[in-house]
């Protein structure tokens, strides 16, 4: 037997290789099982090359476990190593890849949890002691046993060996014992060996037997050695696409459609993603996609990887060049990573853009389940939106789809204002805003269902994009408001008559939310009473629920216009009902007012040109006298008002009306409601 010591600077590395990667000590598993697939991987290549010409032999790569010794050994049939090749590949270069590793990386050791660059080393973060059993394909080298307890030292012997290959056995550490058990072992070579080129095997498969599990003599296969994501796109077919993504993701919906990537030029990447079926909460939904390293599992959170939005997708990305022992702010910053993600957006947008001209007829009946990437692609990634902008959609309320030039092209000649801006008009919710569709469509307008999570802040972003253009909902105002034009009409109530009807109708509005009367002069077929909500506060409202900062608004009490349409018959007939049952009363109050608010006038306009000092103490007692006569006759106008129509049935019927067409007639009122229109026919 030799002995030797390993020539390092630190004394020993071992106890600073289980202090920095505390939290991660798994991976160990994952370092000796690659190992052990490269040296495989080599053996195939030298024999393809013609340099091994014997045979083969199974190359299934075995892991035991063995409870009562407290080893776990990891066997290769693979290239094997000489006893010259141990001194330089393990004593020698992975030592000292190790020991740059930990001194580069000391100070960011929560950086590189998870990632590669460790290597065979990594076994002492479990192990007390490795041996290194080891045969050499090479032709009269002779079998050696490596063994290393954790110190610098170690010792080099030669063995029998029959097979070709390394075992590498590790005698587990007392604190690492958890790992001395089948069903941890089983779990982590699940987790990362699930897609090794090479089969690997633990135990035996099971089967049910008498009421009992009990071992078969087959070979208990980990792995799946040709993943989809690694076979060429034309190799396969719609159901493998599927059939994989069921491997991935056992209990997931079928996905709606997949992008498979295949660059190998400036960087090495394969990978496929899915578009999943997304249900509501779509932060739930994120880190799904998983990263490979040539097969190796390496880890499922890919923020800085692939842009933001496409943390949506689900799937795989497998890339020896994303460098996996950095730190992630360090990986963000990468400039090969830049370029994947980039690339990656670019694939994404490429395949929708292909379906959308390839199938349109798919792409749209897809749409409802795709938007919510699309949009929040959009949102987050101008380079998205440069590429989606052509293949983005809008559903008007009749279910018909149209990209936003086409869009564009319908709404332009009827839907543009005196100003020139194109408005845009959409509702939140189809069914609630009715009778506003109605309208709106009644003058040949166009209305698009922004009914989705997102597109409060879609219709915000789409703003800042299109030029001269924007965007209200449709129940924003009364439909001749909505995009206004020069055309004005003529009201055939007088302005004294209106402010009369402000008075009768606010007596029967409700006092939460706040309303106020106004008089909007439409056609005579046009609804007599409507209730809008400016598009301002509204959204102003909104954004401050979906916490945008804005509480000021959010603590606003609602505010509602009730418009009234004083060319409708019915509003006249209140005016007509209201002149007579009020109309001597009335001119009686205005015959007395009319006087005083003359002399008034007068002794105002006297008064004009006078500083304040010049007017007689006198005279501003007279005006406020006055003033306070007229407040008085005033009142008792509005008196009489309120009390008409208080009494009006036709008034309150109006408003309720107006109420129930946006679902604001709730309770007792609606039920009242009910009975006074039984009444009334
Ligand atoms: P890396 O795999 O990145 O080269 P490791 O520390 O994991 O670094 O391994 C160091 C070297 O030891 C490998 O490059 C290889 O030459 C040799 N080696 C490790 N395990 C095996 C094995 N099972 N069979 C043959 N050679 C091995
Ligand atoms: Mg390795």
């Amino acid at each position: 037997m030799q002995k030797g010591k390993i020539n390092v600077k630190a004394d020993n590395i071992f106890p600073i290789i289980k202090k920095f990667l505390y939290s991660d000590h798994e991976i160990f598993l994952r370092e000796l099982i690659s190992n052990a697939v490269d040296a495989t991987q080599k053996l195939k290549t030298l024999s393809i090359a013609g340099d091994y010409k014997d045979e083969m032999g199974d190359l299934t790569i075995r892991v035991s476990l063995d409870e009562k010794n407290k080893t776990i050994t990891v066997s290769d049939r693979g290239v094997g190593m000489t006893g010259e090749e141990i001194k330089k590949y393990i004593n020698e270069i992975a030592f000292s890849s190790a020991e740059d590793f930990i001194q580069k990386y000391k100070d960011h050791a929560s950086g590189i949890i998870g990632h590669f660059g460790l290597g065979f080393y990594s076994s002492f973060m479990v192990a007390k002691r490795v041996d290194i059993l080891t045969k050499s394909y090479k032709k009269g080298t002779k079998p050696v046993k490596w063994s290393c307890d954790g110190s610098p030292e170690y010792s080099i012997e030669e063995i029998e060996k029959e097979t070709r290959g390394t075992d590498v056995v590790l005698h587990i550490d007392d604190d690492s014992k958890e790992f001395l058990d089948e069903n941890r072992i089983h779990g982590l070579l699940k987790k990362y060996c699930k897609f090794l080129p090479i089969e690997i095997a633990f135990g035996k498969e099971k089967e049910w037997k008498d009421g009992k599990e009990v071992e078969t003599g087959k070979d208990r296969i980990i792995n799946n050695v040709k993943p989809a994501w690694t076979r060429k796109p034309s190799e396969l077919k719609e159901e493998d696409y599927l059939e994989f993504y069921k491997e991935l993701y056992p209990f997931s919906e079928d996905p709606l459609f997949h992008i498979h990537l295949n660059v190998d030029y400036p960087f090495n990447l394969t990978g496929i993603l899915y578009f999943p079926k997304i249900k509501k909460n779509i932060e739930l939904q994120k880190n799904k996609i998983q990263l490979y390293c040539n097969q190796v599992f390496v880890t499922d959170s890919v923020e800085g990887i692939v842009p933001e939005f496409l943390t949506l997708l689900h799937g795989v990305i497998d890339s020896p060049d994303i460098p996996l022992n950095v730190s992630r702010s360090y990986l963000q910053s990468d400039s090969n990573v830049k370029k994947i993600s980039s690339h990656i957006t670019k694939k994404v947008a490429d395949k929708l853009m292909e379906i959308f001209k390839n199938n349109r007829e798919e792409f749209e009946n897809k749409w409802e389940d795709l938007k919510i990437f699309i949009q929040y692609g959009m949102l987050t990634e101008d380079k998205f939106y440069d590429k989606a902008k052509d293949f983005s959609l809008f559903r008007n309320t009749e279910d018909n789809y149209f990209t936003f030039d086409e869009y564009e092209k319908l709404i332009k000649d009827n839907q543009t204002d005196k100003d020139k801006n194109l408005v845009y008009l959409y509702s939140t919710d189809v069914e609630k805003q009715y009778s506003f569709i109605e309208a709106a469509k009644s003058k040949g307008y166009d209305v698009i269902a922004m009914e989705g999570q997102l597109d409060t802040h879609f219709i915000n972003h789409l703003e800042t994009k299109f030029e001269n253009s924007r965007f209200v909902r449709v129940d924003a105002d009364v439909v001749d408001k909505l995009i206004p034009k020069d055309e004005s009409k003529e009201s055939k109530l007088s302005k004294e008559e209106q402010d009369d009807l402000t008075d009768v109708f606010a007596a029967q509005l409700p006092e939460k939310p706040v309303f106020s009367v106004v008089f909007e002069s439409m056609d005579e077929n046009e609804s007599p009473v409507t209730i809008t909500q400016s598009e301002f506060m509204r959204r102003m409202k909104d954004m401050s629920e979906m916490g945008g900062g804005m509480n000021f608004y959010g603590d606003m009490p609602d505010n509602y216009n009730l418009v009234v349409n004083p060319n409708h018959e019915l509003v006249q007939r209140i005016s007509k009902e209201k002149t007579e049952a009020l109309g001597e009363e009335l001119k009686r109050i205005s015959e007395k007012i009319n006087p005083v608010e003359e002399s008034k006038q007068e002794l105002e306009k006297a008064n004009k040109d006078k500083k304040e000092e010049e007017i007689s103490q006198e005279e501003k007692d007279r005006l406020e006298e006055m003033e306070k006569k007229i407040n008085e006759l005033q009142n008792k106008r509005k008196e009489a008002l309120t009390g008409f129509g208080k009494e009006n049935k036709l008034v309150k019927q109006l408003i309720d009306l107006a109420l129930l067409s946006n679902n604001m007639l709730k309770g007792e009122d609606l039920s009242r409601f009910v009975r006074r229109s039984i009444e009334l026919i």
